[in-house]
């Protein structure tokens, strides 16, 4: 899709594809406002000697001739700019779309090792000179370059012998624009490195304030942000530089070689080899090199940075992406809810196991209560579950079905998770709870009464049509959480992953909550990540983790009778509400 280092821009190519026939089209007009050119730099040829001559009819004939292929010229650019900036706006918006698309398959290590300033970055200031990129050449440097060859053939025509001379003279400044080029483009990128740290410096400042103030840490962050700013304006101050210089250079190049072209044309016509008409024309015709070429020049730098923000967003298209399914994946049908692990074994570094071992055997409607420690290994134990990380050993069932062999898609609708953060969508209510699922009002009614959640939503002015803000910001703790179950029970799964919150709710909150798992759970496999004593002493069975393995397990009952894991937690109140 997108290019390597290497090849650049031009396995962009296929997304053009598609609009073949625009392009086409505004090509065409780019052909006949090209060929205007060397017309107009013929009817100049005709115009001084007739003005010299004060030949007034022939001057009128002439002026009018120029107006109309001046009219045609600018009725044709109009054609070239209209056709062509659909398909190159089409192909950045497509460019964007992949990348979006590729993103939300990204393997969670890979998007982990991408901060979210980073991606947001590359995801629009990269994808946008990217997309000003294509947009350039489609519309602009390809015209260009059209007009170069067209004016330049016609100036080969009137004098090959002048535009040998002429031709001479642009290697000198070919070598210095690709000498400036490099250096552009290896300052550009250094500056877009440090807008993303910026980038990333912000998000996390951003999300980490309030934490900052508790610690009283401005000075340090502002210190840091300081360094940043002045990296960042350092780096885009060396790519300006080298910028202000490039043009004047460049600049000065071209009006030296234009004097030596007159130098040239001058001997030619002392020599008889070229008449005052031919010259003039030859003239005319050099300079309409001069707008091209500075087109040409720009772009090719904008090229060149580009290029740097290409590979950037080449970097995450190398991010390894969850893997697909089996060819041979099967179909899950009719879920009852029976999970079974066998010797399940997994570590995020497969040196460094952080699962080990694990036997469990879970009946259909069965609850089970995970805890454990913090970083025992139980929300590991959720992602393998939901497969966003596979166990590098033994095998986990649904069903007696290798999770494995089935269809990932297929799998999430019957295990549905609720998350220990009940972040939500911004939208409505309704759209927060269905989350993209075709679903019917009633269904969505359905789901909010299991999660004890219609209640607080009918009460909203807006009911079901009522705002989310961005991360639920206008709703209370307990009522996110209800909106959490209420999006996890609306596909009826047969197996409930529950992360319970650990920061405590006020007992009325918790209440309404506590009333909507209950229902949510009913008839489900549940596995719970358990802070709360309420859900343990209700839990069918209790399987304590710690460092990946099962120490204990059992009941409530059972396990606080004796000596053990379970007890301590409980005594070290890791387990909410015991005393
Ligand atoms: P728990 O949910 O019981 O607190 P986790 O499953 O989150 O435990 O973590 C188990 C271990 O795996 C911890 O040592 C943690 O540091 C590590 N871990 C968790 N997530 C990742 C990850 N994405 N990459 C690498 N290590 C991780």
């Amino acid at each position: 899709m997108l290019a390597p280092p290497s090849a650049g821009f031009r396995r962009l190519l296929p997304l053009l594809q598609p609009h073949r026939r625009s392009l086409v089209a505004g090509w065409l007009c780019t052909l006949v406002f090209v060929v205007c050119w060397p017309l107009l730099a013929w009817l100049a040829g005709q115009l001084i000697p007739a003005i010299g001559a004060g030949d007034f009819n022939r001057v009128l004939q002439v002026v009018g001739l120029a107006l109309s292929v001046f009219l045609l010229q600018k009725l044709a650019q109009f054609g070239q700019d209209t056709l062509l900036a659909d398909p190159a706006l089409q192909v950045s918006q497509e460019l964007r779309r992949r990348l979006f698309a590729r993103l939300q398959r990204l393997e969670f290590g890979a998007l982990e090792k991408l901060s979210s300033g980073d991606l947001t970055y590359r995801l629009t200031e990269d994808a946008d000179r990217v997309g000003e990129v294509i947009y350039k050449t489609i519309q602009d440097t390809t015209p260009s370059a059209l007009q170069l060859m067209v004016v330049f053939g016609y100036m080969v025509w009137l004098d090959w012998k002048l535009s040998v001379g002429t031709l001479l003279l642009a290697p000198l400044v070919a070598v210095l624009v690709s000498l400036f080029g490099a250096r552009v483009m290896g300052a550009a990128e250094r500056s877009q490195k440090q807008v993303s740290e910026l980038a990333a410096l912000l998000a996390e400042a951003i999300g980490g304030l309030p934490l900052v103030r508790a610690f009283a840490a401005e000075p340090w962050l502002q210190r840091r942000f300081d360094t940043e700013i002045d990296l960042h304006r350092r780096a885009r101050y060396r790519t300006q530089q080298l910028l202000a210089l490039q043009y004047p250079v460049v600049g000065f190049l071209e009006a030296a070689g234009i004097l030596a072209v007159l130098l040239m044309g001058a001997a030619r016509i002392q020599a008889g080899e070229l008449t005052g008409q031919g010259f003039s024309s030859y003239v005319a015709a050099l300079l309409m090199l001069i707008d091209p070429i500075s087109h040409l020049t720009t772009n090719y730098n904008e090229f060149q940075q580009g290029q740097a923000s290409l590979r950037r967003l080449r970097q995450i298209e190398q991010e390894a992406v969850e893997p697909p399914d089996r060819a041979d994946a099967r179909a899950l049908g009719q879920v009852h809810g029976e999970l079974v692990l066998e010797g399940v074994g997994f570590g995020y570094d497969p040196a460094q196991p952080v699962l080990q071992d694990l036997d469990l055997r879970i009946a259909p409607g069965q609850v089970v209560a995970l805890v454990g420690p913090s970083g025992a290994g139980k929300s590991t134990l959720f992602s393998l579950l939901l497969r966003f990380n596979t166990a590098q050993r033994g095998r986990l069932l649904l069903d007696g079905q290798d999770l494995a062999d089935l269809r990932a898609a297929e799998l999430r609708r019957a295990v549905a998770l609720v998350p220990q953060q009940s972040n939500v969508f911004s939208g409505t209510v309704a759209e927060a709870i269905a989350f993209g699922r075709p679903v019917s009002r009633e269904q969505i009614r359905a789901a909010a009464q299991l999660a004890n959640a219609d209640g607080f939503i009918e009460a909203l002015p807006g009911g079901y049509d009522s705002r989310v803000e961005e991360r639920g910001s206008n709703f209370s703790g307990g009522q996110l959480q209800r909106l959490a179950i209420a999006r996890a029970v609306l596909g009826d799964p047969a197996i409930l992953l529950l992360d319970e919150a650990t920061s405590a709710l006020d007992a009325e909150s918790e209440q309404a909550v506590q009333r909507g798992l209950d229902q949510a759970m009913a008839g489900r496999t549940v596995l719970v990540i358990a802070h709360r004593l309420s859900t343990v002493q209700e839990a069918d069975r209790i399987v304590v983790l710690e460092q990946g393995r099962i120490v204990d397990q059992g009941s409530h009952d059972l396990l606080i009778s004796r000596p053990g894991r379970y007890r301590d937690l409980c005594e070290r109140q890791l387990i909410r509400g015991a005393s």
